[in-house]
């Protein structure tokens, strides 16, 4: 677009510049109107030019641009207008007044109108960003899929609140071990018998993807002192796949230890959260079992929550539903962490998460939880 001049063609039709109508009306105005009584007041023909070249320049500026470089050009330091005023010193005495007095009406004009102007093109620019940005509401939304959390991070979830609740914290810890966290320092020496029911991925020598999250337990007392209350939920490993076993699963370890921490804190640790977690009406019960780093150990089963004890499928008759399994730590483990074992008792538990999410939500296939089928997942 090039700049417009008072001198170039005069005829409206031949200053196409855009669906701008306002601004050729502008035009002839400033070129046209011979009556403005500024004009009148001006009897020197470079003021004269100047002012109407100005006007011209400042209907024809066609963007805001264009329009701040008209402003420089004719208001700007170095402009014609601008030098003259300056330099009213140098003109013979009796034209300074007029000089002074029409050449500052005509700038305070040309920066009235370059104003306007401006105004003009900032509403023109507006509206044809709202033209250019307009929305069609009547067209229909993309279809944008909700995702939602897999239901073993919402088991997972659930259980680290319950415990959060009682004042545990979530402690983590390193999914690939070292043989001394996983089996020795939790009471487990190399020819231990109980090595055996954990088939187990080695990474290299000594070193291993953790067979349960109870390495955790060490590492954690190696850096703290009692009392101890944490949880440590966590992926496992184990080299088995069948309908009840996979080769990762989610394991939450509990451990408290304490002056005084007796196996009847232990129950009513667990029985809170058997609550929590499966009804209000459940009852707990430990049995006897085994493992290296608990002593004495147990088995916690849930009272059914189907048939509530009287028996059915799901408990296999008994009315019984083994969730986990628990302990009182053995002293031997506080002695690879330098806990007195005169001065603090402890107990521990481990729960696998989907053990937990098969009960509460009757999923009778491990595997689904593996298989990504989104048919089973969006049911949770
Ligand atoms: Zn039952």
């Amino acid at each position: 677009m090039g700049q417009a001049r008072g001198d170039q063609p005069t005829g409206p039709t031949s200053w196409q510049i855009g669906p701008d109508s306002a601004r050729i009306d502008a035009l002839e105005g400033a070129v046209i109107d011979r009556t403005d009584p500024i004009l009148e007041q001006i009897s020197r023909e470079d003021l004269k030019a100047i002012y109407l070249d100005g006007l011209a320049a400042i209907a024809a500026a066609a963007d805001l641009a264009e329009l701040a470089e008209v402003r420089v050009r004719f208001l700007g330091r170095k402009a014609p207008l601008v030098q003259l005023l300056r330099s009213l010193g140098e003109l013979p005495v009796e034209e300074r007044p007029e000089v002074g007095r029409v050449g500052n009406l005509v700038r305070r004009t040309l920066e009235a109108k370059a104003d306007a102007r401006e105004r003009e093109l900032e509403s023109w620019k507006l509206a044809q960003t709202l033209e250019h940005d307009r929305i069609d509401v009547t067209l229909p939304g993309r279809y944008s899929p909700l995702g939602r959390l897999h239901l073993i991070t919402q088991t997972r979830r659930e259980i680290e609140d319950i415990f959060i609740g009682m004042g545990y914290e979530i402690a983590d810890g390193p999914q690939v071990e070292t043989e001394y966290y996983n089996f020795e320092a939790l009471n487990t020496p190399a020819d231990h018998p109980a090595r055996s029911l954990h088939d187990t991925f080695f990474v290299s020598e000594g070193i291993l993807l953790r067979t349960h999250t109870s390495p955790m337990q060490v590492r954690y007392m190696e850096k703290h002192r009692p009392p101890v209350h944490i949880i440590v939920p966590g992926a496992a490993y184990r080299r088995d796949s069948d309908a009840t076993h996979t080769p990762m699963f989610h394991q939450v370890e509990g451990l408290v230890v304490d002056e005084g921490i007796t196996l009847a804190d232990l129950k009513g640790t667990l029985e809170t959260f058997a609550r929590a977690m499966f009804g209000a009406d459940r009852r707990v019960r430990l049995r006897p079992h085994f493992f290296p780093f608990t002593e004495p150990s147990v088995e916690v089963d849930v009272s059914c929550m189907i048939c509530d004890g009287a028996g059915c499928r799901l408990c296999k008759q008994t009315g019984w539903l083994e969730i986990l399994g628990a302990g009182m730590v053995d002293p031997n483990v506080f002695g690879f962490v330098d806990y007195d074992p005169e001065l603090y008792t402890g107990f521990a538990f481990g729960m696998g998460i989907e053990r937990i999410a098969m009960l509460k939500h009757r999923v009778n296939d491990l595997r689904l939880f593996f298989e990504n089928d989104l048919r089973f997942l969006r049911q949770f």
